[in-house]
């Protein structure tokens, strides 16, 4: 199949400029398009054989559930039932934008898109280019990450090209993504809604308006454990990691550079293909051939707009033995660290 790919400047377009790819998804083609977390590769979610077909275009499993992106309120009451107050007072602070909520679903959801279950989760997203789309198409669409089951989201249209090319009818490419990790999931079915994985609205955002928040241990857990039933099926795949050994050294931060750069010289001397991932800070620092910058550590939101594309960049290069610094785990730095320790297979070490 050939894969038409449409640039569209997010801050100045024309809906015309969609209406290809709208008419794509009403007929139940596929197309993956920006959103402001990262890409999303959409299909009507409405439609069984639209999210067969993304589930086969990924090789995603068809157990893991895709979130249902809507334009309005009104999108939300048709495929979501028994919506909170609590729900409605999270919609209006954070919506529309990053924040996923799981609801009952409506009958017309069909249970491939939900991947067998009773419940949707619904996200209305602030992006432009997303939010013309959802409008034009006068669909809901049902939209994972646009990147090949295993591999990190694509941050930029370059990554969906890598990884989709020829398996789906179209590309939007917006540019660069804004935040970089993936909505906050918040299950909202149980009486204290329960964060199912972390992201750009932290736990202390959630609780500022709505008060207790709970996080799922299966978030937390470092090795899947299978009596704990992961309830975002997705949790329990492992996610975002490149091909080569990543490693998280933690600790002071002079003995993190000079743990690294121990290790860098010892897995040198064996000839293999080493790289360092350090803040901008730090980055000078390393005696290495490759030191990639993450981002700066004064702006969080900066390592989480660099992490994909510098997980990527590990498999562009062929490094064998990847060293990366930690971050700070609190605010954002939760979501951050937790993609970090899935890529990482939770391998890490104390300088
Ligand atoms: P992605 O679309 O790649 O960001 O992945 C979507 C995530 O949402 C997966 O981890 C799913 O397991 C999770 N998810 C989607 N729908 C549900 C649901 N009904 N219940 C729990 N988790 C869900
Ligand atoms: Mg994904």
């Amino acid at each position: 199949m050939e894969t038409i790919i449409q640039k569209v400047n997010p801050e100045f377009f024309e809906d015309e400029e969609l209406k290809k790819g709208c008419g794509i998804l009403q007929s139940g083609g596929l197309v993956a398009f920006p959103t402001e977390t990262v890409y999303g590769l959409g299909g009507d979610a409405l439609s069984p054989e639209a999210a067969h077909r993304i589930y086969a275009a990924k090789g995603r499993p068809s157990d893991n559930p895709l979130i249902v992106h809507v334009a309005d309120i009104d999108g939300v009451c048709d495929v979501a039932r028994n919506i909170s107050q609590e729900a409605w007072a999270l919609a209006k602070a954070f919506w529309p934008g990053p924040l996923t909520m799981i609801f009952d679903k409506q009958e017309k959801v069909p249970l491939s898109t939900t991947g067998g279950l009773e419940t949707v989760a619904v996200r209305m997203p602030v992006h432009p280019v997303a939010a013309a789309l959802i409008r034009c198409s006068g669909i809901y669409i049902a939209a994972p990450s646009a990147n090949i089951s295993g591999r990190p989201s694509p941050t930029k249209a370059e990554h969906v090209i890598e990884d989709l090319n020829g398996r789906i009818e179209m590309i939007l490419d917006g540019g660069q993504v804004g935040i970089g990790i993936e909505s906050t999931i918040l299950d909202m079915t149980d009486k204290i809604p329960v964060i199912l994985r972390p992201g750009y609205i932290t736990k202390e955002m959630l609780e500022e308006v709505i008060g207790e928040v709970k996080i799922d241990p299966a978030v937390t857990i470092e090795e899947f454990d299978r009596s704990i039933v992961a309830k975002a099926p997705g949790m329990k795949y492992r996610h975002y990691a490149p091909k080569g050994r990543l490693t998280i050294v933690e600790g002071r931060p002079e003995k993190v550079v000079e743990r690294i750069n121990a290790l860098v010289h010892e897995k040198e001397e064996e000839h293999k293909k080493v790289a360092v991932i350090a803040a901008e800070e730090s980055k000078a620092d390393y005696r290495c051939r490759e030191v990639y910058s993450i981002g700066s550590r004064k702006t969080e939101g900066s390592i989480a707009a660099g992490l994909y594309d510098i997980l990527r960049k590990m498999d562009d290069i062929g490094a064998e033995y990847i060293f990366a610094e930690s971050f700070a785990e609190d605010g954002m730095g939760q979501a951050i660290m937790n993609r970090m320790l899935k890529a990482a297979g939770y391998h890490r070490i104390r300088a």
